[in-house]
């Protein structure tokens, strides 16, 4: 997190000296109310803030990913405003991201239940109360913004708690610490390490794919901590069976234990963390305004915190209250700049690579089955990802009328019903193109 200002440095290398001066140069990284996942900025007034929000935020977010691996929330703020609360903040908040140190404030109590993610809760709780027994390993696998950090680390601070030592790793960390180790040839330290602790985090472990000497690795310590009967927790944005590149040996290590998912929230689940989020940070919305959040926006539960931040930022701002009218505005702003921001060329590009058929395939009128499923594919997302209407997306993809258009969005919905696979890979492609729009 101390990043945050850094990144700053690297977003001049990307734009104009001038706009640099004129709108980055002023901008202040506030530490002490950022979080690894939600990076805060303050702007010297009320323009700047709101100019930097729609041209930079974006940016300094794709920067800080690649830097990270984090997919965080940027809120521009103004100055001074919020010092207050900032320091608040201070007080209540983890500042750190370095990773080996738990978020204090990811706790059981801090965790919001519903039937999307019960199971998983009451496993996990069982797992902190009696480790290394009942499931081990403890597979969490669900979609980005889901809960599974905060679950993971749940477990970890109530360990600590109890005087044990934690390890908490992305899988990315694990690796780069094995890498180092190799260089300097200090293999034996780093098994000292691990094999000492008494429960191991192991987050996002998606990333172990077709790294071979990693996961030879990763087998040993595994294999050694499991003989010793200490804990071992995993979390994935999938299950171990789709993990491609995941060596057998692993995968089927990771079955031994419990596989629990967590699924995106339903509405009163989604409502009822709104609520809790506003009260942590100290921000009234009411039961209108909750119910709204709740109904507009995604599963993604980190988005929907970086957006009661920006809804309080922007109220703060403007000096207005939160009515649901405000809040109406807000979010259909963002919302509308979220869908800008992808292009339907932008979608054909990802489709066709995924799918491994040529863009002007895709465009053409082919009709090999494998380039009318690219299409489709790519037709359904344009609609779903950008504000073009369908008669819009007809002529881009040079179709008579909009009722072509029509007829393949009932299309892909009937087969998304029906295979869950295909929308598995639909998610996926849908999450490439997004993570992909910075423009
Ligand atoms: P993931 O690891 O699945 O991508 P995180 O665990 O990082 O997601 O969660 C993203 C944010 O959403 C965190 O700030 C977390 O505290 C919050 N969050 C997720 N699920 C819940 C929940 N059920 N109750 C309260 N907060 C939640
Ligand atoms: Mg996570």
């Amino acid at each position: 997190m101390e990043n945050g200002q850094k990144i700053l440095e690297k977003l001049k290398e990307e734009i104009s000296q001038s706009e640099y001066n004129r709108y980055i140069k002023n901008l202040e990284f506030d530490a002490a109310s950022s979080r690894s996942d939600i990076l805060i900025y303050n702007a010297p007034n009320i323009l700047s803030a709101k100019w930097i929000q729609t041209k930079y935020a974006k940016k300094i977010a794709h920067l800080y990913e690649v830097q990270t691996g984090i997919n965080a929330e940027v809120v521009i703020n103004i100055k001074n405003k919020n010092q207050k609360r900032a320091s608040k903040l201070l007080s209540q908040k983890n500042k750190s991201s370095s990773s080996t140190i738990l978020n204090p404030t990811f706790t059981f109590e801090s965790f919001v239940t519903g039937e999307s993610n019960r199971l998983a809760y009451n496993v996990a709780k069982a797992v902190a109360q009696k480790p290394g027994i009942q499931y081990n390993p403890l597979f969490i696998y669900g979609g980005v913004g889901l809960g599974k950090t905060h679950l993971m680390q749940a477990i970890g601070n109530y360990r600590l708690n109890k005087g044990d030592k934690v390890i908490y790793n992305t899988f990315e960390q694990f690796m780069n610490r094995y890498i180092a180790h190799i260089r300097s040839n200090t293999m034996d330290r780093f098994r000292e390490y691990y094999r000492n602790c008494d429960i191991l985090l192991i987050d996002d472990i998606q990333f172990i794919s077709n790294k071979e000497q990693t996961q030879d690795e990763f087998f040993h310590t595994f294999n050694e901590l499991h003989s010793l009967s200490k804990q071992i927790v995993i979390t994935s944005d999938r299950p171990p069976k789709k993990i491609a590149g995941l060596v057998d040996r692993l995968k089927s290590r990771f079955e031994w234990g419990m596989l629990v998912s967590i699924n995106p929230p339903e509405l009163e689940t989604k409502i009822a963390i709104i609520k809790k989020k506003a009260v942590m940070d100290g921000i009234y919305l009411d039961d209108e305004v909750v119910n709204f959040l709740a109904s507009k926006l995604g599963s993604n539960i980190r988005e929907i915190e970086g957006t009661i931040i920006r809804l309080n930022a922007m109220s703060n701002l403007l000096r207005q209250k939160i009515t649901l009218d405000f809040a109406k505005n807000a979010i259909e702003d963002y919302m509308q700049e979220k869908k800008e921001s992808i292009t339907i060329d932008s979608i054909v590009e990802t489709v066709a690579s995924e799918l491994n058929v040529k863009i002007s395939d895709i465009k053409s009128k082919k009709r090999a089955k494998k380039i009318v499923e690219a299409r489709r594919i790519a037709i359904y997302l344009a609609r779903n990802l950008t504000p073009n209407s369908m008669p819009q997306i007809a002529i881009y993809f040079g179709m008579k009328d909009h009722s072509a258009i029509s007829h393949t969005m009932k299309k892909i919905e009937e087969i998304i019903q029906s295979d869950e696979n295909f929308k598995v890979l639909i998610d996926e492609i849908a999450h490439k193109i997004e993570s992909k729009k910075i423009s």
